[in-house]
């Protein structure tokens, strides 16, 4: 954490304006003496939302629990109790067990507003949002210079709050019309594709959710067939889980297999209390920091490689008022070998 200690008025630059660079701001805000100046530079010209909580269809919905979503750790539950006052129609959003899926956008809206309000009250810390493009930081003279489509800037400290860019496009063969080909699915428009088409979508994240509850919102007949990395099926969330202590004391782990390990120890011991296996992972993300900082850098790019083709399948809401979830129902999911896709 920046804490402004060794210098008197410390620049500090956020590149990228999503909820990360958003998360970033907010704790320096709270934490930086006065003098101190943030500078963000985000091309969008709403902080907060990257393309995840940008203003979208109401159908597009948070894949976790609102309850267990915040901005700052302190913050737990603000965000469910925020919705529920500002919007008449939360309730549309509850599910039986009591839990909220709200529409993603919500959220970011509330990022936005916790963002403004902690700018409103440290004006001796400013903020600056420089609607610009980053695109190289260099080191001069014990500073660092961050080059952007606004010109040279000088800082102290810089973050990196980037997020994942969008994948390349896949190389098509022929160039093509008929079957149509969209290589981004978050620009697509509905409207262009007949109701009986046959449809294949590549990758089974949070995106292909979203363009399942699109075609469904849109009446579409035609079969949907998704094809993933790994053959695992999508895993639908659960609201409220049950509270988990793991058997054993928090073990050394400073490998990326030791840590699999007990991730497979945690969920087996939550489905063995009675629990659902997903309370292992939340005890994993509970618990995140302490279990990053003991890994080697070698480790964390090992666990980086193999967690993000099983990220792909952690998904989307179980909200009955979600569309995907019929959706996801009739969905098939080619898969390039066969694995065991009913564990985790
Ligand atoms: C469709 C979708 C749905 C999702 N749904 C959920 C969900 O329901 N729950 C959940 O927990 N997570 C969800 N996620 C994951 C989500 O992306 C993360 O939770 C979080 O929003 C990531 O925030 P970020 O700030 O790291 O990245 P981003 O949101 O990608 O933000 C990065 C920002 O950096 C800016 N930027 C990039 N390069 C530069 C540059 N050179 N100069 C200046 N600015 C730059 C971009 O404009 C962007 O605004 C979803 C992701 C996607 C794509």
């Amino acid at each position: 954490m920046l804490r402004g200690g060794e210098y008197s008025d410390m620049r500090c630059a956020i590149i990228g304006g999503g909820y990360s660079g958003a998360a970033v701001a907010l704790a320096l805000l709270k934490n930086l003496p006065s003098g101190h100046a943030i500078t963000m530079f985000e091309p969008s010209r709403e902080i907060g939302r990257g393309i995840a909580y940008a203003t979208g269809p109401d159908h597009h919905l948070l894949n976790v629990a609102a309850h267990t979503v915040s901005i700052t750790p302190d913050d737990q539950g603000g965000f469910c109790a925020w919705a529920v006052s500002r919007f008449p129609d939360s309730a549309r959003y509850r599910e039986a067990d009591g839990a909220y899926f709200f529409p993603r956008s919500w959220f970011g809206t509330y990022v936005q507003e916790c963002l403004a309000n902690a700018i409103a009250s440290n004006p001796d810390v400013t903020f600056k949002h420089e609607i610009a493009v980053a695109s190289s930081v260099r080191h001069e003279r014990g500073h660092l210079i961050v080059s952007s489509s606004i010109g040279e800037h000088e800082f102290d400290k810089v973050v990196f709050a980037i997020g994942n860019g969008p994948p390349s496009p896949i190389r098509l063969l022929e160039p093509c019309e008929n079957p149509i080909v969209e290589q981004s699915a978050w620009k697509y428009n509905t409207n262009g594709i007949p109701k009986t088409a046959r449809i294949v979508i590549v990758g089974i994240g949070l995106t292909m959710a979203d363009v399942i509850a699109d075609l469904e919102g849109c009446g579409h007949q035609g079969s949907i067939t998704c094809i993933s990395r790994n053959g695992r099926r999508p895993h639908v969330s659960v609201g409220i889980r049950a509270e988990f202590t793991p058997a054993e004391e928090f073990p050394p782990i400073v490998t990326a297999r030791e840590l699999v390990q007990a991730v497979r120890r945690w969920t087996d011991d939550a489905v063995a209390q009675g629990g659902h296996w997903i309370s292992g992972v939340d005890h994993v993300i509970r618990n995140t920091p302490t279990l990053w900082r003991s890994l080697p850098p070698i480790e964390r790019s090992r666990l980086r490689r193999h967690a993000l083709a099983m990220g792909d399948s952690s998904l989307q809401d179980a909200s009955s008022g979600a569309s995907s979830d019929r959706g996801i129902d009739r969905l098939r999911t080619i898969h390039a070998f066969e694995g065991d896709s009913s564990r985790r």
